[in-house]
């Protein structure tokens, strides 16, 4: 080639240079103006277009997800979006994702007339919505869930029901579980709702099951990994934590009589303010109504032993063994009072989870004893394999 002809590729390739530059950062710089897509119109200040285009491409595909594929009713169609600041250096990975959160409000909210108080349904359903339209965008939701397993279920003077993005978790689980978005809409569209009736007593009726049973499978869940997202979930939080999710108390079975009385095993979640921790010591005692205690128990010792749950009477509490197999797998079953682990070594873990109602003070206590004689019943004779 003749030195002419290389002079003027130069010159292309830097002029393409400059402009996919140019392009670039008139694409990441804040602007202002009305951008119409199919269904949407939005009006914006501050926003760069490329985030302008991923939020229409949110809101669209949460239309066409939520409202045409499942038959919620419809959102808003109009938007106003502004954003404060230096917006350059913002990544627009979640806009679309935030924008199906936002569009799923308006859905609760023009559609349904949802409280907005109930925010234990009213985020935790827009984070559902989220997963629901962009399940591949974990990282866009996924540090919103984890206080279930490194928070600690039962501490904080929030009660659980009160608490907002967290929930998305539950009804992950409850939608996956039971009917997927049809429940969720269901949920919505039931007359009760409006009348102000607690969406615990609709899922109730929906399911057929009592709520205080769908809120135990769902802890049962936390403990045996069986919630979605889990194969993210988890490594996460054990980041945080060596025991996920955190207990209230950790022990050995050596063969020896043992009685759980009091926590020893303190949160040590960083986040939580002092106050708000449970304390080494103190009575074992599931503070609020839906509280989840995890107590774990590793066995060291073939002797079988009787597990005895002994609560306050005025409590309606929830019992269930979460046993791992060596394999790895588990066996869940109910404990209502007392039942015989016949082969301890079986098994690498026992996790007991407890969660509570409405009523009574929630104090109990478990023991680990040999058993005397051999006619009691089998912790897994009644087990749910799951
Ligand atoms: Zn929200």
């Amino acid at each position: 080639m003749e030195g002419k002809t290389w002079v003027v590729l130069l010159l292309v390739v830097l002029l393409l240079i400059v402009s996919v530059d140019t392009n670039r950062r008139l694409q990441t710089q804040g602007s202002s103006g009305v951008f119409r897509s199919k269904n949407f119109t939005i009006t914006y200040e501050n926003i760069p277009a490329l985030t302008v285009r991923r939020l229409a491409e949110g809101m669209e595909s949460a239309y066409q997800k939520l409202v045409v594929q499942h038959g919620f009713r419809e959102g808003s169609r109009s938007w106003s979006w502004k954003w404060e600041g230096d917006v350059t250096a913002k990544s627009p990975y979640c806009d679309r994702s935030i924008a199906a959160h936002e569009y799923f409000h308006s859905i609760q909210l023009l559609g349904y007339s949802l409280k907005l108080a109930d925010r234990f349904l009213i985020e935790g359903t827009a984070m559902w919505a989220m997963r629901e339209v962009f399940p591949r965008d974990v990282e866009c939701y996924i540090h919103l869930l984890g206080d279930w397993l490194v928070g600690g279920t039962d501490v904080g003077s929030l009660k659980l029901l009160y608490r907002g993005h967290q929930a998305g978790l539950f009804w992950n689980f409850i939608s996956d579980r039971y009917g997927g978005a049809q429940l969720i809409r269901q949920v919505f569209e039931h007359p009760d709702i409006r009348l102000g009736i607690d969406w615990p007593k609709v899922l109730s009726q929906l399911t057929g099951k009592a709520f205080l049973d769908l809120w135990a499978e769902f802890a049962v869940a936390l403990a045996a990994r069986q919630v979605p997202d889990a194969k993210w979930l988890y490594p996460r939080a054990e980041q945080k934590t060596p025991y996920v999710p955190v207990p209230v108390f950790v022990g050995e079975w050596t063969g020896q009589s043992l009685t759980i009385e009091q926590s020893n095993w303190e949160n040590p979640y960083p986040k939580l303010p002092r106050t708000n921790k449970w304390e080494v010591g103190a009575p074992l005692t599931v503070l609020h109504p839906y509280g989840i205690h995890f107590l774990r128990i590793v066995p060291s010792s073939e002797s079988p032993f009787i597990l005895r749950f002994q609560g306050d009477p005025d409590t309606d509490f929830r019992v269930h063994i979460v046993a791992q197999k060596l394999s790895g797998a588990y066996e869940i079953s109910p404990l209502i009072r007392e039942c015989v682990i016949a082969r301890p070594l079986d098994y690498i873990l026992f996790q007991i989870v407890v969660t509570r109602g409405e009523n009574g003070s929630g104090r109990y206590q478990l023991s680990l004893q040999k058993p005397q004689t051999t006619d009691f019943l089998l912790c897994h004779a009644v087990t749910a394999q799951q």
